[in-house]
C-alpha cells in the first residue's frame, strides 16, 4: 500500500507546494520513502526522493522550481528490494512521462518475461510505464490505458504526468486500489483518499471509478471508463481492508466516512459478541472495559463498549513517534516498533478483566505480545475482539501478507488460534457482519475467503519472489 497524489495548478498556485503539503496527510501510507516530482516544461521533469518517513525523504523539496503539475509519492514496499531506485514516482520514456503507483500487479513474473535484460529494477511500476509507453507513442494515451487494464492483473491507482504536462490518472479493472478526483476552477488533483483534499478548500470530490481513467489536457478535464478483458462484465472489487485498518478515518470511500464505516464494524462486532457469549457460559458483565488498540481501533472500539454496555478506557497508549507496525517489512522490525510503541497504564489493569479491540490479527505475533505484556501487568483476563473476519489467504494486490503460511489463521480454528495468542477468548467479525458494517457486496475478500477477483493461476509465483526479495 502506498499514497499517491498528483496536481495541476489552472492559477498562479505552486503545484509542488500543494502536492507536498497533500502528501503529508498520506503519510500513514507507507513509510519507507518518497518521492515529489515537478513538470518543469518542454518534457523536463525535477525529482526528489529519498528513503523514511516524508519530513526526512523529502528534506529537498523546497528546491524543486514552481510548476503547474507536480506528482507525489509515498512508499510502503509490497515489491522489490527496499532499494532507493524503486522509491516513485518514475520518470522515463521517450516521450518523458512520470508515473507513481499504489497497489501491485499480480501477474508481474509473466509480464516481466517480455522485458528481458532491459529492466533496472525489481519494480512492478517499471512494467506499467513500459508498457504503456509502448502503446502511448504510437496510439495514444486511451489506447494505452486500454493496453495496460487488457494485459496486468492486480490492483493498481495510478496517477502522472504527460510528456507535454498534462495531469492524467486510472484505476485498475475492480477498482482494488482507491483514487479521487477534486475539482475546482483553481486546482484539478487526484488522491488515494479524500482526507487531503479537503486541503484545497471548495473543490468537488467524485471517487475515479473501477477502470476508469482521467486527463487533464488544454484547460479541459475528460474522463472515460475502459472495459478490461480481465474483468469483462466490469465488475467491483474494492479492497476492504482500507476501511479496516488503512484509510484515515476523515477519509470517505463510497461515499460514506471511513470513520462511520469502522463505527459500524464495531457495532456489527459486538452484536456478534453478544451472539457468541448468549450460546457460552460468559456473559459481558464479566467484563470490566473494553480496551481499543491503538490507533485504528479505536472507532469500533467505542461502539462496541457502547453497544455493550460496558465502560470504554484507554490503557494502552501510543507512541506517535514510531511507525504503524504492519507496514514494517519484517516481523523482527515490527516486533521491536510494537514494544517501544505501545505502553501500558499498569495501575489500572491490575485484577481487571479486559476486552480488548482490535481491527484484524494478521500474523498474530503483536495480539501475543500485548496479550502477554497484560497479563504481566496483572490483567485477570484477556479477550481479544477483531472487526475482521479471520485472514486466511495471501493478499497480492497492494498489502504486504502475500504469503499464508505467516498467516495465524490459515490453517487454525478460532480456538487454536485463541490458544496460540494466549487469550481467555477470541471474537472475530464474520463476513456478512463486515459487508453489513460497510454496507457494500462489492467488495475484495479474497483474504478471508480464498476468492479473489482476478484467477489465482500467478499467485504462488508471486509469492516465491517475494520470499526471495525479502531475504535480498
Ligand atoms: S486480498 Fe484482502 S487485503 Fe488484498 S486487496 Fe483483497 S481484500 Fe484487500
Amino acid at each position: 500500500m502506498c499514497g499517491v497524489v498528483g496536481i495541476f495548478t489552472k492559477s498562479s498556485t505552486d503545484a509542488v507546494e500543494l502536492c507536498a503539503s497533500l502528501l503529508f496527510r498520506l503519510q500513514h501510507r507507507g513509510q519507507d520513502g518518497a518521492g515529489l516530482v515537478s513538470y518543469a516544461g518542454e518534457g523536463q521533469y525535477q525529482v526528489v526522493k529519498g528513503r523514511g518517513l516524508i519530513s526526512d525523504a523529502l528534506q529537498e523539496w523546497t528546491t524543486l522550481k514552481p510548476s503547474k503539475s507536480a506528482l507525489g509519492h509515498t512508499r510502503y514496499a509490497t515489491t522489490g528490494t527496499g532499494g532507493i531506485v524503486e522509491l516513485q514516482p518514475f520518470v522515463s520514456g521517450l516521450p518523458k512521462i512520470a508515473m507513481a503507483h499504489n497497489g501491485n500487479i499480480s501477474n508481474v513474473h509473466e509480464v516481466r518475461e517480455r522485458f528481458v535484460g532491459t529492466l533496472h529494477t525489481e519494480s512492478d511500476l517499471e512494467l506499467l510505464q513500459e508498457e504503456f509507453l509502448k502503446t502511448y507513442a504510437s496510439t495514444g494515451f486511451i489506447s494505452a490505458v486500454q493496453h495496460l487494464m487488457d494485459v496486468f492483473e492486480g490492483g493498481y491507482a495510478v496517477v502522472g504526468i504527460l510528456d507535454n504536462g498534462d495531469l492524467y490518472g486510472f484505476r485498475d479493472p475492480f477498482g482494488i486500489r482507491p483514487l479521487f478526483l477534486a475539482e475546482s476552477s483553481d486546482v484539478v488533483a487526484m488522491a488515494s483518499e479524500t482526507g487531503p483534499l479537503d486541503v484545497l478548500g471548495d473543490v468537488t470530490i467524485t471517487e475515479i471509478k473501477p477502470g476508469e481513467w482521467v486527463r487533464y489536457s488544454d484547460g479541459k478535464l475528460t474522463r472515460g471508463l475502459t472495459v478490461s478483458k480481465k474483468n469483462p462484465e466490469s465488475k467491483r472489487r474494492s479492497c476492504m481492508f482500507e476501511s479496516v485498518y488503512f484509510s484515515s478515518p476523515q477519509s470517505s470511500i463510497q461515499d460514506t466516512s471511513v470513520y462511520r464505516q469502522r463505527f459500524q464494524l464495531g457495532r456489527y462486532l459486538a452484536k456478534q459478541i453478544s451472539a457468541d457469549w448468549a450460546s457460552t457460559t460468559f456473559l459481558t458483565d464479566e467484563i470490566d472495559f473494553v480496551v481499543p488498540v491503538p490507533e485504528t481501533s479505536r472507532i469500533a472500539a467505542t461502539a462496541v463498549a457502547e453497544e455493550l454496555g460496558i465502560p470504554f478506557r484507554e490503557f494502552l497508549i501510543k507512541n506517535p513517534y514510531v511507525p504503524r507496525t504492519f507496514i514494517l517489512s519484517s516481523q523482527e522490525k515490527r516486533l521491536q516498533a510494537l514494544s517501544q510503541k505501545l505502553s501500558l497504564v499498569g495501575p489500572e489493569l491490575k485484577g481487571k478483566r479486559i476486552l480488548l479491540v482490535d481491527d484484524s490479527v494478521v500474523r498474530g505475533n503483536t495480539s501475543r505480545l500485548m496479550t502477554q505484556r497484560l497479563r504481566e501487568a496483572g490483567a485477570k483476563a484477556v479477550y481479544l475482539a477483531s472487526t475482521c473476519p479471520p485472514i486466511v489467504s495471501g493478499c497480492y494486490y497492494g498489502i504486504d501478507f502475500p504469503d499464508r503460511s505467516e498467516l495465524i489463521a490459515a490453517d487454525q480454528s478460532i480456538d487454536q488460534v485463541s490458544k496460540l495468542i494466549g487469550v481467555d477468548g477470541l471474537f472475530y467479525l464474520n463476513l456478512a457482519g463486515l459487508k453489513k458494517a460497510l454496507a457494500t457486496e462489492n467488495l475484495c475478500t479474497g483474504c478471508l475467503t480464498g476468492e479473489y477477483p482476478y484467477s489465482d493461476a500467478h499467485h504462488g509465483r508471486f509469492v516465491e519472489e517475494r520470499r526471495k526479495q525479502r531475504c535480498l
